[in-house]
């Protein structure tokens, strides 16, 4: 009687224990979920991946400035490109409390531990620009349509050499794609050699070097000088006769090194003109490149809209509302589709950069100076 009585007492402790620990909205880990609304006035985490691209220097500004207009505290770091420091920067925005992350991989499969921490302590994660992989911890996508992207530089290409108006060729084609470790670079080298490869199927685009696998094409973290050395070794071993016509680059970084190793070689003379050259994120110095006639054009990517579109998602899901996505099938990261909101991009050249980036504000007249 008496151990009936006392595990009945036991049973209804546990049940009236189950329901306060609900009630507070404890979970296993042991934090308090959050209510709707809590976060207000909290600090949001915003990790980038480094500064030495002007590209997420704004794009940071720019989601601090926004952040900050909503009533949130901001604490903004930068990972130089470095995954550890990354992981370690975020870790230490987990344990002072931040109430959401806003972050931009450097290595997209280094996040899953500390996604999990994040998850446990019930901090949203937002992937900006650059999907977070295989963790299920990753509540939403904040980018761009980044196959476009490579439609559109591979487009220009097709474009500018006059293929599409029924020129021939034969061309000579380099094609350089971003970090193997970045999600987007599979996706702007698609986009691109969907473009590209039937005029390469019918050899009048021309890959002297041989070298069009994205395997045997990426640039590690993106860097200017890794893509400058690998330009220097393709003129040196793949055209000690003919030009080249045209080089795909992913990014307005690495067309910097593509140049300079285009130029110690002769070429960007009246009689060795430099080739068409793509780019990326329509960088200040690029785009003064480009009016310079040296690069040939970029992909302009408002960072502004991104900042926009990744702020909203955080402040919608602290204040208990579902964010507004426009993608529920494209960015499988391996464990969970993530739903996304993806901006357009737009190709800019000569001819149309006062418009696209002046006239919107991006830059004024004097930057580009
Ligand atoms: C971004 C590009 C950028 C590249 C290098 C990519 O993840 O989408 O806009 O050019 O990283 O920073």
């Amino acid at each position: 009687m008496r151990n009936r009585r006392a595990a009945l007492a036991a049973i209804a402790g546990a049940a009236s224990l189950a329901l306060t620990l609900t009630a507070c909205g404890q979970n296993s880990s042991g934090g308090s979920k959050p209510k709707a609304g809590d976060a207000k006035g909290g600090t949001i985490g915003i990790a980038m991946p480094t500064k030495s691209s002007a590209r997420w220097i704004s794009d940071g500004n720019n989601i601090v400035k926004q952040l900050q207009a909503k009533g949130y505290k901001t604490k903004l770091v930068y990972g130089e490109d470095d995954p550890d420091t990354q992981v370690s920067q975020i870790e230490n925005m987990i344990t002072q409390g931040v109430k959401g992350l806003i972050i931009a991989a450097i290595d997209n499969k280094s996040l899953n531990n500390v996604t999990q921490e994040a998850a446990s302590a019930h901090i949203p994660v937002i992937a900006y620009d650059r999907l977070i992989l295989g963790t299920k911890n990753v509540d939403y996508y904040a980018s761009f349509d980044n196959e476009k992207v490579g439609k559109l530089q591979g487009g220009y290409i097709v474009h500018k050499l006059g293929l599409d108006a029924g020129k021939k060729g034969p061309f000579n084609i380099e094609l350089f794609a971003g970090s193997n470790d970045d999600n987007n670079t599979r996706y702007f080298f698609k986009g691109a050699m969907e473009t590209l490869q039937p005029y390469i199927d019918k050899k009048e685009l021309v890959v002297k070097s041989g070298q069009t696998a994205l395997d045997k094409v990426t640039t590690l973290r993106w860097d200017g000088t890794t893509a400058q050395k690998r330009m220097e070794d393709i003129l040196t071993a793949s055209y000690k006769s003919g030009r080249v016509d045209a080089v795909l680059s992913p990014y307005d970084g690495i067309s910097i090194g593509i140049i300079s190793a285009l130029k110690s070689d002769g070429y960007g003379t009246k009689s060795n003109p430099l080739p068409v050259i793509t780019g990326q994120d329509a960088e200040q110095a690029s785009v003064k490149s480009i009016i310079a006639g040296e690069q040939t054009q970029t992909v302009y990517k408002d960072t502004r809209q991104l900042a926009k579109v990744a702020v909203t998602m955080v402040d919608d899901v602290l204040n208990g509302k579902k964010p507004q996505v426009n993608d529920t099938k494209s960015y499988d990261n391996g464990t969970k589709v993530v739903p996304a909101f993806l901006l357009q991009p737009v190709s800019v050249d000569k001819t149309n950069y006062e418009d696209a980036l002046v006239k919107s504000g991006y830059y004024t007249d004097a930057d580009l100076k």
